[in-house]
């Protein structure tokens, strides 16, 4: 007997209020935002909250799956909220564990004619991609004799 809790589920998320700040200042800002200008932000709106209260909070909101992280070239974290409702394919950096979410046409293609060619309904898929990304790419790559 399979027991569906026992699979690998992301880390539980506890709302407090100063989660919800950072979540909705975030909800809040276009495209990819660094926590240093997230607490910018907040402080602008008179949120009283510690630089370090946002970076925390922000990993756990990464680890709970909440957000798309992607890493500029300094090494400094950037985040998005990524959406709840639409379905999303993600690849994810076996090293440092940034994700971002990737364009896959083709696998929604391939499912739909999937699900047309066998007559079978409800089909759901889920396709992660995983690799290592350019930061630490760099990072390992070896160095000269
Ligand atoms: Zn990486
Ligand atoms: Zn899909």
């Amino acid at each position: 007997m399979r027991d569906a809790s026992a699979t690998q589920s992301p880390a539980p998320w506890r709302a407090t209020r100063q989660r919800k700040a950072v979540l909705s200042a975030l909800h809040d800002r276009p495209g990819f935002t660094s926590a240093q200008e997230l607490h910018e932000a907040l402080e602008a709106d008179g949120v009283t909250i510690g630089l370090t209260t946002v970076y925390r909070t922000l990993r756990a909101l990464d680890r709970s799956g909440r957000v798309d992280v992607v890493r500029e070239k300094s090494g400094e974290r950037l985040y998005r909220p990524r959406p709840t409702d639409g379905h999303r394919h993600y690849l994810l950096c076996r090293d440092c564990g940034v994700s971002t979410a990737v364009e896959a046409d083709a696998v929604e293609r391939w499912a739909d004619d999937v699900a047309e060619a066998t007559g079978f309904a409800d089909i759901e898929h889920t396709v992660e991609l995983t690799g290592v990304c350019v930061h630490c790419r760099v990072t390992a790559a070896p160095s000269p004799p």
